[in-house]
């Protein structure tokens, strides 16, 4: 069967990789453990011999011919966009929920932010494109330290697990890819999240920019006493400012 380029559809080939990234996961009995884009049941053939119950969503109903054979009382496949599909129904009577997936990299961080908002998982394990777990991943003073850093990591810990060259795909994409994992955190920053997030959007707007030519709809005077609390300079950019800060700076708006 032809790959689908418009569902991203590359094919992970190497047995190797695939045994190292479904170790990565060990859900419960009472868990569920959710599998996202199964295709052709590469990761499919293993995470059906977890403890745990699995529910794979997959956007293309011609893998039926590939994904059948694993439906049984504690495998279900769902043929649905995983952007549409309503989690909170099949997630309910469950003790934890765990995500795995090699997602289709024109959607990765939709999908990302859809889990986030919908669901509350205790792990995912996702294969990303690698330029992207650079960005998910990076630390501060770095041009790849941004946004959605931040965003990931008010949630989860977020960590690089095992690099995957572009040849252990078929078809072989013009990319290579970066197996992440994300773990609840348990010292979740104490600040308004829409605040938070708002504020971190406009710090990061424009990266030529300092904070305070990006944040022109904010009381800089405010800002000002958190950054001088910590020796920044009032030009200091968004990449040079890390979490910590960031939350005393919002928290300090809010007064
Ligand atoms: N897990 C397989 C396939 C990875 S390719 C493997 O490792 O070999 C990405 C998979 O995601 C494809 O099967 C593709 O059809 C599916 N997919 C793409 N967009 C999707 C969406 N919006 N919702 C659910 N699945 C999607």
């Amino acid at each position: 069967m032809q790959a689908k380029k418009k569902y991203g559809q590359n094919f992970l080939i190497n047995q190797n990789i695939i045994n190292e990234i479904t170790n990565l996961i060990n859900p419960n009995e009472n868990d569920l453990l959710i599998e996202i884009g199964p295709g052709q049941g590469a990761l499919t053939k293993y995470l059906a011999q977890k403890k745990s119950k699995l529910i794979c969503i997959e956007i293309d109903k011609d893998m039926h011919a590939y994904l059948d054979k694993f439906e049984n009382e504690n495998c279900h496949i769902i043929y649905d966009d995983i952007l549409s599909t309503n989690l909170k129904d099949i997630t309910i009577n469950f003790d934890k929920i765990f995500v795995i997936g090699n997602l289709p990299y024109y959607i990765t961080s939709p999908i990302i932010e859809y889990l986030i908002n919908n669901l509350k998982a205790e792990k995912m394990i996702f294969m990303v494109q690698k330029e992207v777990a650079n960005r998910y991943c990076a630390e501060i003073n770095t041009k790849d330290y941004g946004y959605f850093t931040l965003y990931l990591r008010y949630f989860y810990n977020v960590k690089k697990e095992i690099f995957v060259s572009k040849d252990n795909f078929r078809p072989i994409p013009k990319v290579d890819s970066m197996v992440i994992s994300l773990t609840k955190r348990n010292d979740t920053p104490s600040v308004s999240k829409k605040l938070y997030f708002n504020f971190l959007k406009e710090a990061f707007s424009h990266k030529r920019k300092t904070l305070k030519n990006n944040i022109k709809s904010y009381d800089f005077n405010k800002v000002k006493e958190v950054l001088n609390k910590y020796n920044l300079s009032d030009n200091v950019r968004a990449e040079n400012i890390r979490e910590n800060i960031y939350i005393d700076i919002v928290n300090n708006l809010d007064n």
